[in-house]
């Protein structure tokens, strides 16, 4: 399988502040990860930085123009979890634009999947909030652009924590489908499964929240529950929230992922569209070693070679948290 990889130098320079699990090492893992990944064809992509007109389908034009001029005046604090500095005004300007980038690619028959290696990530931030790391929601962006042009969008958004902001700016967008498996409760507080859209998009939004200790187990059940449900919805594009905070080595969450699972769940994603419109974008995944086998992982099961492995078994409230969230939806579809 063609792989178009995006990444840039200038990730590498953006900083929350030093000790902070979101830093610039974990570029190198993903990176490594990506290399080492057997049955995929590595292009290496330019990113670009995202145009004004882009970022502002999602974010405030007053929230663009603070976030410059924070990093500018010497960046600091946003909130107590966000930092930025100088240079993360371009890190931000190119994660929020790779994306951009890989669509054109795709479209161009360049490649059959993307998978951006970027930071900051993206999927917290709010209209005209930066939050959890996140200052421009890099899958919203290109969300957005697609569906300018009447393309119908399912985000996969498979990070531990609930992407709160992507939900929240296409919550009453029947053209969006946003699904997404997340720890609860966890931070943000978000994703219960009785949030499911509103008005003429209720049943878009699909949240599939799991109490700690849960396993790969649930997972798979759960994709290969929501996969004809995301047939149904008929999307042109993929686009995945990938992060890899769900491991069971991650030190911020307590869920129980293994590398396996990662593969499996790429190879679900992969077949939910033809090739050559599925876009993953980094998002979460704080130790190093499971970030890279876990990228790996996904890559090669993206390529129809997820390794087999079985899961760690989850605890029964999991099972029940699974079947309350797919009763709701079944409920609000019909
Ligand atoms: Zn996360």
């Amino acid at each position: 399988m063609r792989l178009l990889h995006f990444t840039d130098d200038s990730f590498e320079r953006h900083s929350n502040g030093s000790g902070h699990p979101e830093r610039p090492e974990r570029l190198g893992a993903v990176a490594a990860g990506v290399r080492a990944a057997a049955h995929v064809e590595i292009v290496e992509a330019k990113t670009r930085p995202v145009e004004r007109k882009d970022l502002e389908r999602v974010h405030s034009p007053a929230y663009i123009t603070a976030i410059e001029g924070f990093c500018k005046a010497g960046g600091g604090k946003l909130d107590p979890d966000t930092g930025a500095v100088p240079d993360s005004w371009e890190a931000a300007l190119r994660a929020a634009g790779a994306g951009l980038e890989a669509v054109d690619r795709l479209e161009n028959g360049e490649g059959a999947a993307a998978f951006l290696t970027v930071r900051p990530p993206g999927h917290h931030a709010l209209t005209a909030r930066a939050m959890g790391f996140c200052l421009f929601n890099n899958v919203a962006v290109v969300a957005a652009s697609l569906l300018e042009r009447s393309q119908r969008v399912t985000i996969v958004d498979w990070d531990v924590h609930h992407g709160n902001g992507t939900q929240a700016m296409f919550y009453d967008n029947p053209h969006l489908q946003y699904l997404s498996f997340h720890q609860f409760p966890a931070y943000p507080g978000t994703g219960w499964f009785d949030e499911l859209g509103e008005g003429k998009a209720r049943g878009t939004t699909i949240n599939i929240p799991l109490p700690p200790k849960s396993g790969g187990d649930v997972y798979r059940q759960g994709m290969a529950e929501l996969g004809p449900v995301v047939e149904e919805f008929a999307p042109d594009w993929v686009l995945v929230s990938a992060g890899y905070d769900a491991h069971n080595r991650d030190p911020l969450a307590d869920l129980r992922l293994v590398e396996a699972d990662y593969g499996l769940l790429g190879q679900a994603v992969s077949r939910l569209v033809p090739p050559g419109r599925l876009i993953m974008f980094l998002e979460g995944g704080y130790d190093l070693a499971a970030l890279k086998g876990s990228v790996t992982a996904t890559l090669d099961g993206v390529a129809g070679h997820p390794t087999p492995s079985d899961p760690i078994e989850s605890p029964k409230p999991a099972w029940q948290f699974l079947e309350q969230a797919l009763e709701a939806l079944s409920d609000e579809l019909g």
